[in-house]
């Protein structure tokens, strides 16, 4: 068995399954995590109108999409740390597309031909703390409220600072980064020795809005919209309102309601996130644009102004790693704009090929995180073209006649 200290920024999605994966294969595992243990605080973020209530089951992180579609790369990796089951549990099955057009019409654009070809919408705080729980299980040591501020890879120390700012430095012979998009670890091996990066902004945001279980709508507002049970709209579906440069969409939640993201050009002519400073006139904006969708949102003024706009970008790194002594893993490494539904299932897969690979050489990390890169990157960089051509497939392909005729004929 391996017995190597690994020491692991970030507990996030990707940072907890991949410490469970280590723990799993006999690896010692600490993990330092910025933010408060969840299963403790609650995840931080925005207050909204639901959450006030009491009705959202587990809250956003930091304004970003509050559920996440998961799909067969990320579930075979939960499948391989024996957590599937686990996870599928507090799913909800989406079997298609569900198209939303401008007069009212909705149609289903079924993924496969039956449910073996499906993907599920999983709350993110949910998941998060399974995994964390999993991982601490498996005898992983978590750190929470230790923010990785710089590393000195030739010392082979870290520099911690708790939420009070209050810094303090740890020796750490191997350093692997699942710090996400904005990883401090990233900054400081490029400080280092430069990776190569590039971050191209999309140049579109996104916005997030609930629409609540169908007990909090009047009956008159769910008579059109296709609901059953105590869901609002059909549950089983990602539900797409495309309208060409722009689109909402918006994924079930297991206790009845769906998060609802708004994507939209950020700056520019009308529609843009400039030209829709407040909620009244973003509520002009969907009365137009989304109006089979607006009634179904009740709280719409407080989301709108409420939640911040999240910025999209994709990262491109020629070097993931300093020699054997730092890695980067998940969003820190790659991330990507959101519309293949694919990031996190990216990062998932990333920590089984990572967890092998160094339990086949745990005294050879150069070699391993070469060999890990050699074989994720060219895998990370397809996803990464495949997320920004489906935001064009989304908000536009999808409700094209020419794109639904060759669907039918199997050539899509
Ligand atoms: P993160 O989830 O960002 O986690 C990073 C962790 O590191 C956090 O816990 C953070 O607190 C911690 N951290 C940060 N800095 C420090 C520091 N200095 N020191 C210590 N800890 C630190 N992916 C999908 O697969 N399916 C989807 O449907 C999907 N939808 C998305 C929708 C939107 C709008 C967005 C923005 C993304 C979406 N994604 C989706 C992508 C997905 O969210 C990411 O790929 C995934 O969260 C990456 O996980 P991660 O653990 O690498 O990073």
């Amino acid at each position: 068995m391996a017995q190597q200290t690994i020491t692991l920024i970030g507990g996030g999605l990707v940072g907890a399954l991949l410490a469970q994966q280590l723990a799993q294969r006999g690896f010692a595992v600490e993990v330092y995590e910025k933010r408060p243990d969840p299963r403790l605080s609650g995840f931080p973020g925005r207050s909204s109108a639901s959450c006030a209530r009491g009705t959202r089951p587990s809250m956003d992180s930091g304004g970003r999409s509050i559920n996440l579609a998961l799909a067969e790369r990320g579930l075979q990796a939960l499948r391989t740390a024996g957590l599937a089951d686990d996870v599928l549990q507090r799913a909800v099955m989406m079997r298609g597309r569900m198209v939303h057009d401008r007069d009212g019409n909705s149609s289903l654009q079924r993924y496969g031909v039956d449910d073996s070809e499906v993907i599920w919408s999983v709350s993110r705080g949910a998941l998060n703390m399974l995994l964390l729980d999993a991982a601490e299980a498996a005898g992983v040591q978590f750190r929470f409220g230790q923010s990785l501020v710089s590393a000195d890879f030739d010392a082979q120390r870290i520099r911690l600072a708790d939420a009070a700012g209050v810094e303090r430095e740890l020796p750490a012979g191997m350093v692997i980064g699942a710090d996400g998009a904005g990883s401090a670890l990233r900054a400081t091996m490029n400080a280092h020795s430069p990776l190569g990066e590039r971050v191209e902004s999309l140049g579109h945001g996104y916005k997030e809005l609930e629409i609540p279980p169908a007990g909090e709508l009047p009956a008159g507002v769910l008579q059109l919209s296709g609901g059953r049970d105590q869901y609002a709209l059909e549950p089983h579906a990602l539900h797409i309102w495309p309208r060409g440069g722009y689109m909402c969409i918006a994924l079930p939640n297991t206790e009845g309601s769906f998060t609802v993201t708004l994507f939209l050009p950020a700056q520019g002519a009308a529609p843009s996130f400039a030209t829709l400073p407040d909620a009244a006139a973003a509520t002009a904006f969907f009365s137009e644009q989304f109006p089979d969708l607006l009634p179904l949102i009740p709280y719409f003024s407080e989301d709108f102004d409420g939640h911040p706009v999240g910025t999209l970008s994709t990262l491109y790194l020629q070097r993931w790693h300093l020699d054997g002594r730092a890695l980067l893993i998940g969003d820190a490494a790659h991330a990507i704009v959101p519309f293949h539904g694919q990031g996190m299932n990216c990062g998932f897969e990333d920590t089984v090929v990572l967890a092998n690979l160094l339990a086949a050489a745990p005294n050879d990390s150069a070699e391993v995180f070469a060999e890990f890169q050699r074989v994720r990157q060219p895998n990370a960089n397809a996803i990464a073209t495949m997320a920004l051509e489906n935001y064009v497939e989304m908000r536009d392909s999808v409700a094209d006649p020419h794109y639904l005729a060759k669907r039918e004929l199997g050539a899509l």
